[in-house]
């Protein structure tokens, strides 16, 4: 049979042309998942049933931009600002330069034809982040602030084009957090098109986008139905795949009480919002223990946990449904915050264990601010609000969160404080790193030790590489076996005497097969921190006790094993570890990251004793913080008691000629 191939190509030029003037197609499907008995749709109904769909598009259409009962916290359509940077994304997007993650600046391009499978570094979050579309709503406040229609001529075809060029194919649940090469073609893209929490994440932010662009000539009644389905498939995609636990499901459940609430005329919002409700309503109890502890362990995924449970009671509160979530909700969600503010540093920073990043202060405030709303006779809470203009500081200083293995040290909730935050819990979720007893110290206005971070998530060669560096046991405040990673990551908390002249946490994880640390911290005279480290068991090697020391000049002495910062006057330290004869000290390069991709050189400081038998390898350290690097004192330290003893623990130390016994007896 002969074919006449050249009567196929002008065809197919041909629906290509049309496919390009006609963009966008009016999708009758729409009316089906729509239900049309809800209030306002009548002449919907009537003109869809009469098989005018096209006119019955623009009633639709109508309605929508004449809708006023339904809100979101989002936006405020009296009041859009945008700033310099949104502006900026907004222009660049309109060249198809879109912003998607702070770590990879500049901005890549994604060429005329827009390729949405462009993948520049192979990092997944690169590639996830493509499909949150952050400058889509950056585009809609340029819109309105500017009235300029390209804007909105812009984001309706890179909209259209998305849909067209990301089909959602069916791939298992499980893949979508795979990092493998099994998937090709559609079902890898899908893989990052279609990852539930960037689903989420849309169906979230184009509530937004709806109301920015609906004004505009380019939203047309054909565009219209285009959203309304795409965006219905979106709610369906994550009802059908939820993620299993942790904070995506959080986002996505929060996110689909934002759909279920925006569009009520689809015949599923009911389901939608009530999906939501429910996961949240149940996950808190389930990610949130009841010391007000995330468990995921890590201080940046707690605040946005904070966050979403905020999110969904906000939107409910102006659409009228606060009803559906129970007091106890509100009362776990404050709980949150109050152990959020706890382990804060007072410049309003969070320590920076597990994934977590910095904050800002004025990004916490903005916080603080929006959680007063919600619990208004929180009083710690206004006084984090109003820096300490209005409220009342919490009645106590030291604080532990048993459960989630998160204690506090400090003297002061003033910048001068000295204040140490210690990890100690139980298995974390996905974001916790194997760092178990590890801990930031913050002292007059600066933090001495700090996390070294966690640079980047996950994705391919380098990146990984990058990400494991960072997740190493080695890399914290605690110590390893033959510097390998923990293998158990399961504190108990032993002791915790938070009050009086000497204060003290004694905490135990079983962190290698055969090998045991427990770590004693007291906190002496409210001024100085003396650390019991105790590795005990049948396991041979090197043991470690690894510190890292802040940024900037640190001298040292390997002869009496001190380090002595060597900054301004204001916050210095000098630590001093006293361990067994034979006891060397190695230093290290080593890396602190506050920031996606971003990181400093410091230095990486071990002490190391090798154990041949049964005996338990020990050593006590001191660290002194002090204003004047000059006026750091004399220090020693001894075991009294001579062997690793089961029930308790004698040292005696003599700091700046003042000697004192250490003690404590177990239960
Ligand atoms: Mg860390």
């Amino acid at each position: 049979m002969r074919i006449n191939l050249k009567a196929v190509a002008l065809a197919c030029v041909s629906c290509f042309a049309l496919g390009q003037a006609k963009a966008q197609e009016l999708k009758t499907e729409v009316f089906s998942l729509l239900n049309l008995d809800y209030p306002g749709l009548e002449k919907v109904k009537t003109l869809h049933n009469e098989g005018k769909d096209a006119d019955a598009a623009k009633a639709l259409l109508d309605y929508y931009r004449a809708r006023t009962d339904v809100k979101t916290p989002d936006v405020n359509l009296k009041n859009i600002k945008i700033s310099k940077t949104e502006q900026q994304w907004a222009d660049d997007a309109l060249q198809h330069t879109f912003f998607v993650h702070k770590g990879y600046q500049p901005s890549f391009n994604y060429g005329e034809d827009i390729d949405w499978r462009y993948w520049p570094v192979k990092d997944n979050e690169l590639r996830w982040q493509l499909h949150r579309h952050k400058w889509f709503t950056p585009m809609g406040k340029a819109y309105r602030v500017s009235g300029d229609e390209k804007y909105a001529e812009e984001w309706a075809k890179q909209y259209i084009d998305w849909i067209k060029k990301n089909p959602l194919v069916k791939i298992d649940k499980s893949e979508y957090e795979m990092a493998d090469d099994k998937l090709k073609g559609d079902a890898e893209n899908v893989r990052f098109a279609w990852r539930p929490l960037e689903v989420s994440n849309r169906l979230q932010d184009q509530t937004s986008q709806f109301q920015l662009f609906l004004p505009s000539p380019s939203f047309t009644p054909e565009f219209l139905t285009e959203f309304l389905v795409n965006y219905h498939k979106h709610a369906v995609h994550i009802l059908g795949n939820y993620s299993d636990q942790g904070n995506h499901l959080l986002f996505e459940a929060q996110r689909m009480i934002y759909a279920g609430a925006f569009f009520p005329e689809f015949k599923d919002a009911q389901t939608w919002r009530k999906s939501g409700i429910d996961i949240l309503n149940r996950e808190i109890n389930v990610q949130v223990y009841p010391d007000g502890g995330q468990f995921e362990l890590d201080p940046h995924y707690h605040l946005a946990a904070i966050n979403i449970f905020c999110k969904a009671l906000r939107i409910a509160d102006m659409n009228g449904f606060r009803g559906e979530f129970p007091q106890s909700y509100l009362d776990t969600v404050e709980n949150m915050i109050t152990f959020y503010m706890n382990v804060s540093f007072p410049d309003y920073t969070n320590p920076c264990f597990s994934d977590a990043k910095l904050t800002t202060k004025r990004e916490m405030i903005k916080n603080y601010k929006d959680w007063h709303k919600l619990f208004p006779e929180n009083k710690a809470i206004l006084y984090f609000a109003t820096e300490g203009k209005k409220g009342e500081l919490p009645a106590y200083l030291s604080k532990g969160f048993l459960k989630s293995g998160f204690f506090v040290f400090r003297n002061s909730w003033g910048t001068d404080a000295a204040q140490m935050v210690v990890k100690a819990g139980p298995k974390g979720f996905w974001h916790c790193q194997p760092d178990n007893g590890t801990f930031e110290l913050w002292f007059n206005g600066k933090k001495l030790f700090a996390d070294s971070g966690s640079y980047v998530y996950a994705g391919k060669g380098e990146v990984m590489e990058w990400r494991n560096w960072f997740r190493q046991t080695r890399v914290h405040n605690t110590l390893t076996l033959n510097d390998k990673n923990l293998e158990t990551t399961e504190s108990v908390t032993k002791l915790w005497q938070p009050e009086g002249d000497v204060q003290v946490l004694v905490t135990e994880n079983p962190g290698y097969k055969n090998l045991k640390h427990r770590r004693s911290v007291f906190f002496v005279d409210n001024a100085y921190f003396v650390i019991v480290d105790e590795a005990a068991g049948d396991a041979k090697g090197v043991v470690n006790l690894h510190f890292q020391m802040p940024k900037g000049k640190v001298a040292n002495s390997r002869e009496d094993m001190t380090f002595v910062t060597q900054f301004e006057n204001g916050s210095n330290m000098k630590l001093q570890c006293f361990g067994p004869d034979g006891m060397t000290m190695k230093k290290e390069e080593g890396w602190l990251s506050t920031a996606y991709r971003k990181k400093v050189k410091r230095m990486n400081v071990s002490f190391n004793v090798r154990k041949d038998g049964e005996d338990a390898v020990r050593y006590i350290t001191i660290i002194y913080p002090v204003k004047d690097s000059a006026d750091a004192p004399e220090m020693s330290a001894k075991f009294k008691n001579k062997k690793f003893d089961e029930n308790g623990l004698e040292i005696e130390v003599k700091v700046g000629g003042k000697k004192r016994t250490l003690k404590y007896t177990l239960q």
